[in-house]
Order: C-alpha cells, then structure tokens, then sequence
C-alpha cells in the first residue's frame, strides 16, 4: 500500500466516523491534526499502526527505522495472546546514520529474511518510520522480493509518524489488513453465525471474559481483528455474517469497506457495564436473525444478570454514593459511566475530548444536568474539577495517576497499559473489587493526614 496524500486525505474524511459529520459540513479540526514536534499528542501515526496490528500474535512485526522508534516496546501494550507470545518481540532494523546516507532497502531485505529463518513467523508487517519514509525507501518493493524469498506473506504498513496522529495510524493498519490480508484465504467451513470482532485488542485478556458468553448462545467469532488474533483468521475474516465493532471508531474503515466490498454489515458494541454486554448480546443475535439463538440470549443475560447481582451485592453496599471523575476517551467516556451507575457509584464528570457527537449525547443523558463534560483535561482542569465536585476518585490512563495522587485520591487505570479486564460480567466484579480495593485502601489515612511539622505549627 502506498500512502499518498490522496490517501491520507481519504482516511481522515472517513464517511463511517462520526467526527467527520461536523455541523457546518465541515471536518472537526482534529480530524486533520498532524503530529507537531515537541507536542505531547498521544502517539504518531506509527504507534497507531502498530497498536491496531500487534495483536496479531503469530506475525512478526518489524520497525524500519531507527531504535528508538521500537523503543521499549516489551510489554507495554496490555494485548494478550493465548498461543503465540511473538508479537512481543521487538524487531527493528536500528538505522544508523550511514543507512541514512545510503539507503536502507539492504538492511531491511536481511532483516526480513533473518526474522523468517529464525523465527518462521506466519507472516511478516513491516512498519515505515519518519526517518525510512524521508529517506525514500521502497517498502513496498523490497516486502515484495523478500516475500517471494521466503514464501510467508511480508506485509508494507506505510506509516510513517509525521502524517498524522495514532487514529491516523490506526486506520493505516487497517489499509494494510484490507489491502493484503483479508479476503486472502477461505476458513475451513463457514456457519450462519460467524461474526467478525473489531478494534477489540484483549488487552488485559478482556476478550476471555466475553467469548465464552458468545460460544454459550451458538455464536462462533471467525475473526478478532485484531485482539489474540492469528494471522490466518483475519485472512478469512470476510466470510463472516456480521461484524462488531467494539468501543472503538480506530477501525470504523475496515468495517465499513468490509460492508462495501462484501456485503458484511456492521454494528458498534461496548462490553463494558451490564447493560451493554446485554445490549450487545442482544444485538448480535437480532442482527444475525436468529429466533432461537434470540431466546438462547435472553436466558443467558437472565441468568448472568442474576449470578451477578449476587458477587455485586457486597462491592455495591461499600462503593454506593461514591463520586467519580472519568477522564479516558471515545466510547468508554459514556460506557464506563453506565458500569459505575450499575455498581451505585456517581460519575461528576466525565471527558469528551474525543468524543463523537453521538458519545456525547449519551454522556448528556447519562450524567444528567449536575454533571460536567470537559472538553480539555489538562492536570491543572483535573484538579480543579476534583476540587470542585468533592469526588472520591480518578478513574483514567495511566499518565493521569499523579494528578490523582496530587489531589489525594484513590485512582484506577482504564486505559491500554490496565491490567485488570474490565469487560463483559465477569469484567464487572473485577472492576468492583478493584474499585473497592483503591477506595479503602489504608494508604488514604495516611495520605490525608496533616504531615508532622504542620501539626505542630497548628
Ligand atoms: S515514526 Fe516518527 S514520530 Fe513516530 S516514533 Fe518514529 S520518529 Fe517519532
């Protein structure tokens, strides 16, 4: 795949998301950003490449570019594999500055063959860098003459971080998963209910949770995309009957075109609360038109919901009444309010940075009139926003827990780097023990107190 500017500018007007139906016909200006140096932004377009196509665990995926690209790339990601634990090997061909002057295309071709013959990966992506797509490397043609020397599949991800920001990048790797992948093998055998999961990484294992509850209603997954997946199964993922995208716009792209080139229809779920998996359920088995598969669903979500508010009942007396501010992005902005309302907790205020006007609307009608949206979530606004509602806790990623710390309160890691699945219902008592385990912890008491020398001068 080459990535023109043509390209770029089709992937960031993309039709399916919601960030480009703008009141004025025009496109949300973040839709457009393009990474700025020196400006903390969350990824650039190579890391959003990488995350969408990590998780595929047979696969070898190797960096063009200098180290630091890959950096410390062991584990930082919470994708995990039930089967091939390759995916966490970093490989990278570590330009230097004479590659730099001379090109890179050799290196790349050995390191290619060097990865097949000591790892036999099912198949090999290779990720463009800033500093291999400036220097006018051709991935493309060297993927090709190292595939027909080795004989797997060597995939070109054209995603070099200057053309934008990490949804950018992850819509870059869901080019490359239409353009080489998918439609590209036939499974074994197909059945009426084949659905298709995607933007769902399993990070923390959350998929484990949820696929026994598919299974249990005669709902066979034909393909993660890209979460625990083999490389083989996105390669016949187009013969499912439906896809499912999950908490996630990342790959509205593959969905979409899925939908144009093979008639696949979509819809968009969450895992997260108890009214969502149910609505989720619910849907799948609605969508896939199946009656007795409909009351299968029905007397699960009966009995789970049942089993459930037994293991809660304990979480919900001691978490009831508390005060939440959540601060994560997308559709967990509105879907973890709904799983802190299930579990009797109150979310004060919630962020909409980058929310779709569609997520917005939930969060409006979730929160209520009292509750904030805050478009900006600087530490400084989160502060002042936990000083201000009296909340209890911060539920948001990782880089957020100091503003948590600082203000003296309970905090609980939502995002990718978590590491406690939160998902389906076995997801939900998770999230309340860890909920209860942050809220009375003895630490606070501690935390709180008045330190010795204040105490004096009072
Ligand atoms: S691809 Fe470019 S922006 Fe991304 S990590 Fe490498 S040098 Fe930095």
């Amino acid at each position: 795949m080459k990535i023109t500017q043509g390209k770029i500018n089709e992937l960031l007007s993309e039709p399916g998301c919601e960030h480009n139906h703008h009141k004025h016909g025009q496109k949300k200006k973040s839709c457009q950003q393009q990474a700025q140096p020196g400006a903390a932004q969350g990824g650039c377009a190579f890391d959003g490449a990488a995350i969408a196509l990590v998780p595929i665990t047979d696969a070898a995926h190797l960096v063009h570019g200098p180290i630091a690209c890959a950096g410390n790339s062991w584990g930082s990601r919470g994708s995990l594999s039930s089967d091939s634990h390759l995916y966490k090997m970093g490989f990278t061909t570590d330009l230097n500055e004479n590659d730099i002057i001379f090109g890179g295309e050799k290196k790349l071709y050995k390191a290619i063959l060097e990865v097949q013959q000591r790892y036999q990966p099912a198949a090999v992506f290779v990720y463009s860098t800033c500093v291999t797509a400036l220097i006018g490397d051709d991935l493309n043609a060297v993927c090709e003459a190292a595939a027909q020397k080795t004989g797997i599949p060597v995939i070109p991800v054209n995603s070099p971080g200057f053309i934008g920001s990490k949804n950018l990048g992850n819509r870059v790797g869901g080019e490359a998963l239409l353009e080489y992948v998918i439609g590209s093998a036939e499974p074994e055998y197909t059945t009426p209910y084949d659905i298709n999961l995607i933007g769902e990484y399993n990070i923390a294992g959350e998929l484990w949770g949820v696929l026994p509850l598919l299974e249990k209603v005669g709902i066979r997954v034909l393909a993660k995309i890209t979460g625990d997946a083999k490389y083989n199964e996105v390669r016949y993922a187009h013969r499912a009957k439906l896809n499912v995208m999950i908490c996630s716009k990342a790959l509205i792209n593959v969905a979409r075109k899925m939908e144009e080139c093979y008639g696949i229809p979509y819809i968009e779920e969450s895992f997260y609360g108890v009214d969502d998996i149910n609505r989720c359920l619910r849907n799948i088995a609605a969508k896939l038109g199946d009656a007795a598969m409909q009351a299968r669903v029905e007397q699960l979500i009966a009995e789970e919901t049942a089993a459930l508010d037994v293991a809660l009942a304990p979480y919900r007396a001691r978490l009831k009444g508390k005060r939440v501010v959540l601060y994560t992005g997308g559709v967990k902005s509105w879907s973890i309010i709904s799983a802190a309302k299930d579990l009797g907790m109150e979310v004060v205020a919630t962020s909409t940075k980058k929310s779709t006007e569609e997520d917005k609307a939930r969060i409006k009608e979730l929160l209520g009139k009292d509750g904030i949206m805050l478009e900006k979530g600087n530490a400084q606004e989160l502060l002042r926003t936990i000083a201000q509602t009296n909340a209890d806790m911060l539920i948001a990623g990782g880089r957020n827990q100091y503003t948590a710390l600082k203000a003296r309160i309970p905090f609980l890691d939502i995002n990718q780097e978590r590491h406690h699945p939160y998902a389906g219902y076995v997801g939900m008592i998770e999230m309340a023990r860890e909920l209860d385990e942050a809220l009375y912890s003895p630490v606070w008491a501690q935390v709180r107190k008045s330190a010795p020398w204040e105490e004096e001068v009072n």
